[in-house]
């Protein structure tokens, strides 16, 4: 029998990146007893710690304009967005920095001490300030969050929201070095524990340990979700214009291989790839990462990376942020000399690795309010485990993770702290925590079953190949759906934990599962192409049937429905196709005309 200890709040705080601790901050503000749980060591963990350190504030004072802001991240969420959120994430950014500034937090400032503000190619006006990598900051929320009194308690992995009469009323779960039972009752929970990956290389590898464990127990305590279907980091399959002026000879050129475990974006350092984003397809003509797909798809790859055609400005740009960066650079290390050149072959790689590539509230737990309340009384969400529409159906631009973190963890935090204010003492009820507890340690009690990293792996060779859930199709889908449904209906129930690290294992590939299904099912139920969502048998948008969002509860079994979003939020239908979607998915155009 595992050792149980509870500990009680007014607001339990579960993860501990940016969203969290802004969230127990501001809840410890309002005057709670606050208690942050990470399953991890709060400030070395989650996508915040290892985030670029792009950060995105709005501000008047800064030049910037609110109409300009709200359109771009309209047209490139292709109208999915709720334009209410944008425009509060927007707002309240410049008093979540002004928070980072008495924390400690230091933006990078130009010669003369003016904030550094810049924009990347294609992200028109949204610009960013520069904090540092994630491990540089966050340590200084740490420690506002023990210095104003927040409790916190490092490596313990909640597994499960706990319910009174339909009301949350905390959560436990497991030490993840000692297997120790936790319970935390707690009058309100705020859930900050982020997205999730499947755990493999590529731009979500740092974050590995994140297994969409906050979306998969709001699920099964009943909670809506929704956005899954944009749920994948990869990019799109967007047409490239071929301009044939613009086309590269590689032939006859000496093709080096890029180590495939080295992903450009993670290894290489900062900014490099998007400065340097010389990329060709097998007949010399450029492509980006959003069109790469497709030409891999037509038979068109490798894609190569033409480093000696980059421009020398951008060049000089990449070796300046690298000499600037604190990141250890580790080109020269795969052989890749920036100053020589060279065409290389295996820098960008095709692989969809799922995990919000909508960071910054596009997938996730339904935010039913803008206070980030979810569908279940005394649930709360913040930053990427949050779905409240503040970018719609791809991300608008970067530094949008991290403010939407600190923008949706402040509401949240605070507004748990005035629902906790109406509850009395929470005591939970001893047979649903035994319940709990059977499911929890079920794995360590067996004496056979299967061995959870052999489930990653099953689920890694699902997801990876580009045909999964990059350029998607209905049969694909439906069959990868079957495996997913064996996978949650076999062994799922039979996973097998020698040890508490291997407890955590089984939870995370649970948690997976379960995600893997929610993205699945979302993306057959999108039945047209928009945003990072990309069907090969629905290539085009399909207005106004599909200015809707996919949404799924657990009722019994897995429902999911569409939800139209009010009309005052659709494009305007009197404008050309065209122009509402400046980009083309393959096959699109001739979908159009067939429909015409
Ligand atoms: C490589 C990379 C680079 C990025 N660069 C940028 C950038 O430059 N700018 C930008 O704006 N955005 C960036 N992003 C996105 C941004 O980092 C995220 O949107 C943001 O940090 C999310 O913060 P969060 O607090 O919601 O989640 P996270 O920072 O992911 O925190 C989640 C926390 O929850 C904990 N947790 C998870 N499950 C459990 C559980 N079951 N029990 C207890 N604890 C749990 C985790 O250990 C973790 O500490 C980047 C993301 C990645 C992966």
């Amino acid at each position: 029998m595992q050792v149980e200890r509870e500990i009680e709040s007014d607001v339990l705080v579960i993860g501990g990146g940016m969203a969290g601790l802004f969230a127990a901050i501001k809840a410890k503000e309002e005057g709670s007893e606050v208690v942050l749980v990470d399953k991890n060591y709060v400030s070395r963990s989650g996508s915040t710690c290892f985030a670029e350190g792009d950060y995105s504030v709005f501000s008047t004072e800064w030049g910037h304009d609110l109409a300009s802001w709200l359109d771009r991240v309209r047209v490139s969420g292709e109208y999915l967005n709720d334009p209410e959120w944008t425009e509060i994430t927007l707002k309240d950014s410049i008093e979540r920095y002004r928070d980072l500034l008495r924390m400690g937090v230091r933006a990078k400032e130009k010669e003369g001490g003016d904030i550094l503000t810049y924009t990347r190619p294609g992200f028109g006006p949204l610009e960013c300030c520069f904090l540092g990598r994630g491990w540089t900051f966050l340590p200084a929320l740490r420690r506002e969050a023990s210095k104003r009194g927040v409790t916190i308690v490092d490596r313990v992995m909640v597994t499960d929201l706990i319910l009174e009469d339909g009301v949350v009323a905390g959560a436990c779960g497991f030490h993840t070095r000692t297997a120790e039972f936790y319970v935390f009752p707690a009058k309100a929970v705020v859930l900050c524990t982020g997205n999730g990956t499947f755990d493999m290389a590529g731009a979500m590898a740092p974050v590995s340990f994140l297994s969409y464990d906050g979306i998969a127990m709001a699920y099964r305590a009943g909670a809506e979700i929704g956005g899954m279907e944009f749920s994948c980091v990869g990019a799109a399959a967007f047409v490239a214009e071929r301009d044939e002026k613009a086309r590269i000879d590689v032939s006859g050129r000496t093709i080096h291989m890029a180590p495939a475990h080295y992903p450009a974006w993670v290894s290489y350092g900062p900014h490099i790839s998007f400065n340097l984003d010389n990329y060709v397809d097998a007949e010399g003509f450029r492509v980006s990462r959003l069109t790469a797909p497709h030409a891999i798809h037509e038979g068109r790859g490798p894609i190569l990376w033409v480093l000696d055609a980059a421009r020398p400005e951008d060049l000089e740009a990449t070796l300046r942020d690298i000499r600037d960066s604190r990141t250890t650079f580790r080109l020269e290390r795969v052989g890749i000399d920036l100053a020589k050149g060279g065409v290389y072959a295996g820098v960008l790689r095709l692989e969809s690795t799922p995990g919000h590539l909508i960071f910054g509230g596009g997938a996730g737990v339904v935010s039913k309010d803008k206070a980030c309340a979810t569908s279940l009384p005394g649930l709360y969400a913040g930053g990427d485990t949050c779905y409240t529409r503040a970018v719609g159906a791809s991300y608008p631009a970067f530094g949008f993770g991290l403010r939407n973190a600190s923008v949706t963890g402040a509401r949240a935090g605070k507004a748990a702290a005035l629902f906790s204010w109406k509850r009395g003492r929470i005591s939970i009820d001893k047979e649903r925590l035994r319940r709990v507890r059977e499911y929890v340690y079920g794995p360590l009690e067996r004496k056979g079953g299967f061995d959870p990293r052999w489930v990653h792996l099953q689920l890694q060779n699902l997801v990876t190949p580009y045909y999964a859930l990059i350029i998607k199709r209905g049969d694909r889908l439906q069959a990868f759906l079957t495996i997913v449904e064996f996978l949650r209906d076999h062994i799922s129930p039979k996973l097998l934990a020698r040890d508490a690290h291997s407890l955590r294992l089984c939870h995370e590939a649970r948690n997976r599962i379960l995600a893997l299904e929610m993205m699945l099912r979302s993306s057959l139920a999108r039945t047209e192409s928009r945003g990072i969502h990309y069907r090969e048998d629905f290539p085009s948008r399909v207005d106004p049937y599909w200015l809707a969002l996919v949404k799924i509860r657990g009722e019994g079994e897995m429902r999911v429905f569409r939800e139209p979003i009010p009309e005052d939020y659709w494009p305007d239908m009197s404008e050309e196709y065209r122009k509402r979607y400046p980009m083309r998915f393959p096959g699109e155009d001739r979908a159009l005309c067939e429909k015409d």
